[in-house]
């Protein structure tokens, strides 16, 4: 198989702008390099790849990012910038694209999705959010009811959002375990990774740790000051020690150390990269029962689930956190979210997508 791949239109690849998204689309074209597939990737100027990923070829496109759909109101209408990033990855895209079999989007926003309905080549969506946005949302319920088959969820809760699709497609997520070493280190520090952002509940992180009377190490991009300064005020100076964005290989290195991770998404979260991650490097995770997290983490044997918002609950269950054996967060990911099986699902549905395309012609 051919695929082009179009990127996020949020920050390079590497920047940790683009969220989850960026490791993600880095662990696909991995798996789908090593199941002898031919990968083009379409992202911003100065993106990269994993170095494993070399015989992927990149092309770079400048332009203007577009507004992340989770920092705009649900019933905003869509921006394009004058020389947006993403119609010029969609245009390069495109060219590239009538030597291949599949356009794969994996942007979440209107214009690609839109083209589906105009264009000959088929392009399959792999939607990595909720439903964040109601023409966004509209105009899946539009496209899915011509292109049944073209798009793909993460988890089947995030699906959930998209009601109107009554059998989801649902392929996971995939992670390189080379990538990640299992440390036993159950008397390691509190760890919280993610974007600094609203949705992502930090502050409830902290008040665990406070209350504990411990220091939470943070890792990632502080994508909202305002947010981050007014958690800071809220608690005991030093309370949050600032770790910043830092590479993968830093970063596993890093949260292997701790003894758990605490994960306190607001909003219905697709997946949840940080909590496998976590899982991959042998640390437990107690996260609220909410969107891709609550389908990851088994209850009792990789860390505990809470209801929603009950930042109590949480505490209690970070003070019983070395009855989690760390060896089977470990497994969990061996088993459910290695590369390989994540790139099989991704194929199988590719084809699906190609097939549907060719009955239509
Ligand atoms: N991340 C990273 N370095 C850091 C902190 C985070 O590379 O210092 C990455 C992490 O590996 C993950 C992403 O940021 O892939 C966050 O993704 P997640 O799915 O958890 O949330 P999203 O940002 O997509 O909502």
């Amino acid at each position: 198989m051919h695929i082009v791949l179009i990127s996020t239109p949020i920050g390079f690849l590497g920047s940790g702008k683009g969220g989850g998204v960026e490791l993600t689309l880095n662990y696909l074209v991995s798996g789908l390099l090593s199941l002898g597939h031919t990968v083009e990737v379409v992202a911003p100027q100065n993106s990269t790849l994993l170095r494993s990923n070399e015989k992927a070829k990149l092309h770079f496109v400048e332009g203007k990012d577009q507004i992340s759909w989770q920092h705009q109101k649900f019933n905003a209408p869509v921006i394009i910038p004058d020389n947006s990033v993403l119609a010029g990855m969609l245009e390069k895209g495109l060219d590239i694209a009538k030597q291949a079999d599949v356009m794969l989007n994996m942007s979440y926003d209107w214009l690609p999705i839109w083209m589906t309905l105009n264009v000959e080549i088929p392009i399959a969506h792999i939607i990595s959010m909720g439903s964040e946005s109601s023409v966004i949302s509209n105009l899946i319920s539009k496209v899915h009811a011509k292109h049944p088959y073209n798009f793909a969820f993460h988890s089947k809760i995030q699906a959930d959002d998209y009601p109107y699709i009554k059998k989801p497609i649902i392929i996971g997520n995939g992670f390189k375990l080379d990538d990640y070493t299992f440390q036993d280190s159950v008397k390691g520090p509190l760890a919280w990774v993610g974007r600094v952002a609203p949705e992502k509940g930090l502050e409830d992180a902290v008040y665990v740790a406070n209350e504990i009377g411990e220091k939470l190490k943070v890792w990632g991009v502080i994508e909202d000051e305002i947010y981050a300064s007014s958690i800071e005020q809220s608690f005991p100076k030093g309370t949050i020690d600032w770790r910043g964005f830092i590479s993968t290989n830093e970063l596993q290195k890093e949260l292997g150390k701790c003894r758990v991770l605490l994960n306190t998404p607001k909003w219905n979260e697709a997946y949840g990269n940080v909590v496998v991650e976590a899982l991959a490097c042998g640390v437990p995770v107690v996260a609220y029962k909410r969107g891709g997290p609550s389908e990851i983490i088994q209850h009792g044997e990789t860390g505990y689930l809470v209801d929603p918002d009950d930042k109590k609950n949480m505490l209690s269950y970070v003070k019983i956190i070395e009855k989690i054996k760390r060896y089977r967060c470990r497994e969990w990911v061996e088993k459910n979210a290695s590369t390989d099986i994540f790139a099989n699902k991704v194929v199988s549905w590719l084809n699906k997508v190609m097939h549907e395309n060719k009955l239509r012609k």
